[in-house]
């Protein structure tokens, strides 16, 4: 093995190390989005303040005035 291919190799061990790095710490930024973006957004019918609640419940007690209010759909 010349030093040229040597050196070659390394670089490409780096390279191709950067490159699983880099798509790991990508996928794991995948993985925690939709567990922050999973809770349902509230609106209060009565005054409009706009809130989250966990994901398993279809209705929610408003924190201002509590009305209870129905998930909303975009
Ligand atoms: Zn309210």
């Amino acid at each position: 093995m010349t030093p040229d291919a040597l050196i070659l190799a390394f670089v490409l061990v780096l390279l191709s190390a950067l490159s699983v790095i880099a798509y790991y710490s990508h996928r794991r930024r995948q993985r925690f989005k939709p567990t922050q973006s999973r809770d349902h957004i509230f609106r209060c019918a009565k005054c409009d303040y706009v809130y989250t609640d966990d994901e398993d419940v279809e209705l929610s007690r408003c924190p201002q005035c509590s009305r209870m209010n129905e998930e909303m759909e975009f």
